[in-house]
């Protein structure tokens, strides 16, 4: 995260209680993404971040939102907010609010609006007025059309991981919250990816808006050694709870992603088990579950979680060293999320994928999109048949099909990919992204995969 060639915040514009804030949170050089936007965001320009959890989006939100709150007199006006952050899940906008309250101070005053909690005592805090919602687009606009908030005097808005927003089906409720603010406001989009959808949003939301970003889009972690082990689908369990097992693997601290959330609890409840501590998280969880969940794994109590991808984004939890895919994601690009939760802050990481006969296509389309094959081990006869099938074509750097080329051999025997396959590669500029399911023939096909998870 630190990087000697960067400035220190205090040349980006921050006032001194700000700077006091970081201090306090051990923040002392600006990520990337916060050194390109921060200073343009003091400008009161509007803003395209292009930035994976991970990155430090939310100091390069936050602290200028902070910063241009401190300016304002008095106090904000009954049933309305300042700002107004909108986020795709609750894990995710709970750690926005602590974070802004951690750098805002005492003073600051925030509400969560999410749903799955009490309604009541978000209608009673959001009565007095306050500095910053953070809120779930869906009760945010449940409270809004019931009379609870007025936006009529929110000057900033901040739409956090807008991809994710709009595969939740979240796009009519975030349009109409953002027509009630109006234009006078200054607005921030951040998404991990640059997808049609998230573009034609941006087009209708942000005025002018500069472009700053992270990492280019689609690429994966270089620190983080990714790996594939074939197994049939009943394997799967054995073959888990004998890395859990290896000491030589070192998984201190695991997250195992399940496709569905049946899928989640019937590999929580093997582990249990196999005599494994496990906690799953995913959305038929109530919200003090899901807070339990994350609780007992970052607090190193439970060793395990087992998530959907409602938790591939947004996931903060420090020392992660491997995530688990018992069963590919439905769409390719949730697997750079997903394995996002480890290798971070610089940090070394291991990505283990599961994979079945069935799920050949979906590992196709992962190393069509990270643009690199991946080592393949396992099971002999899958093995055989994987090696024999033509090989993932990867996209030449004009985005089309590459030339077809034999997997690496030394990855197919079960060892770590050569130097050359080793290295992710980012899509190189102006390439196009993969097309498949992102084009999102229907909105259908997103909500079919929001109730799942
Ligand atoms: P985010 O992408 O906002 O979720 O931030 C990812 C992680 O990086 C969080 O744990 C932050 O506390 C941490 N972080 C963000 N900015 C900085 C910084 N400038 N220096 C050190 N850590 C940071």
């Amino acid at each position: 995260m630190k990087d000697k060639n960067l400035t220190d915040f205090s040349s980006l514009g921050l006032s001194s209680t700000l700077l006091g804030g970081l201090k306090r949170a051990g923040f002392d050089t600006p990520t990337k993404i916060q050194e390109q936007a921060i200073p343009k965001l003091l400008e009161g320009r509007d803003v395209m971040g292009i930035a994976q959890t991970g990155s430090g989006k939310t100091a390069a939100f936050g602290l200028p939102i902070l910063a241009g709150i401190e300016e304002l007199t008095g106090r904000a006006r009954p049933l309305t907010t300042r700002a107004l952050v909108l986020a795709p899940t609750r894990e995710l906008a709970v750690q926005i609010d602590e974070n802004l309250r951690q750098w805002g101070g005492q003073k600051l005053t925030t509400v969560l609006v999410l749903g799955g909690m009490s309604r009541h005592a978000q209608v009673q805090k959001l009565a007095r007025g306050v500095d910053i919602v953070v809120a779930t687009p869906g009760r945010l606009k449940d409270l809004v059309d019931d009379g609870k908030l007025r936006l009529n005097e929110t000057r900033w808005l901040v739409l956090d991981e807008a991809d994710r927003m709009l595969d939740m089906g979240f796009i009519a409720p975030v349009k109409a919250i953002a027509r009630l603010i109006g234009p006078r406001r200054q607005t921030m989009l951040f998404s991990a990816t640059m997808a049609p959808e998230v573009a034609e949003l941006a087009r209708g939301l942000l005025n002018d808006p500069v472009r700053v970003e992270a990492a280019p889009q689609g690429s994966t972690v270089v620190k983080i050694d990714q790996r594939v082990i074939l197994a049939g689908s009943k394997a799967k369990r054995g073959v888990l709870n004998d890395l859990l097992a290896d000491p030589a693997e070192g998984m201190e601290r695991v997250i195992v992603f399940a496709r569905t959330k049946h899928g989640a609890d019937r590999v929580a409840k093997n582990l249990a088990i196999d005599g494994h501590e496990a906690a799953a998280i995913h959305g038929n969880k109530s919200q003090n579950a899901r807070q339990a969940a994350l609780k007992g794994f970052s607090g190193g109590k439970v060793r395990i979680l087992v998530a959907t991808d409602i938790a591939a984004r947004g996931i903060d939890v420090q020392g992660i060293t491997h995530v688990v895919n018992y069963d590919l994601p439905d769409d390719a690009e949730n697997y750079v999320h997903r394995i996002g939760r480890t290798g971070r802050n610089g940090a070394t990481g291991i990505a283990i994928t599961l994979c079945d006969g069935t799920e050949r296509p979906k590992l196709r389309e992962v190393e069509k999109l990270i643009r690199r094959t991946l080592p393949l081990s396992g099971d002999a006869t899958l093995l055989a048949e994987a090696t024999a099938a033509p090989p993932a074509r990867v996209p030449g750097p004009n985005g089309r099909p590459g030339p077809r080329s034999a997997r690496n051999p030394k990855a197919a025997s079960g060892g770590r990919a050569g130097a050359a396959g080793d290295k992710p590669t980012a899509r190189p500029q102006g390439a196009k992204k993969p097309r498949w399911g992102k084009s999102r023939r229907d909105a259908a096909r997103s909500s079919r995969v929001a109730a799942r998870v």
